[in-house]
């Protein structure tokens, strides 16, 4: 069922949770930017306004915890997979974006 590298997700990288209620969702370590993301359960560009803000939370808590509160950002661009929704975030000082 594979489409991209975010259907297939490996675990190389630490995985902080794997949701599957409210839907399926998992927040690991980016293996190219070292940095925790989001990676919503099905293969599609844009996640549902209520899917947008869980994952933003959720993802929000374990960036709390790495970085410190307002030390991070939430980044949604998605460069090297436009179509399977995901968002990184990053911390603040991050200088190659
Ligand atoms: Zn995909
Ligand atoms: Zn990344």
């Amino acid at each position: 069922m594979g489409k991209c590298d975010l259907c297939e997700l490996k675990e190389y990288t630490p995985w902080y949770a794997s949701f599957t209620q409210p839907f399926k969702f998992t927040i690991l370590d980016c293996d190219s930017c070292d940095t925790p993301m989001a990676v919503l359960g099905a293969h599609r560009a844009a996640p549902t306004d209520e899917e947008r803000a869980f994952m933003i939370d959720a993802l929000s808590l374990v960036a709390r915890a790495k970085y410190g509160a307002d030390e991070f950002i939430i980044d949604g661009v998605m460069r090297q997979i436009p179509d399977h929704c995901h968002m990184h975030a990053r911390p603040k000082r991050w200088r190659n974006w």
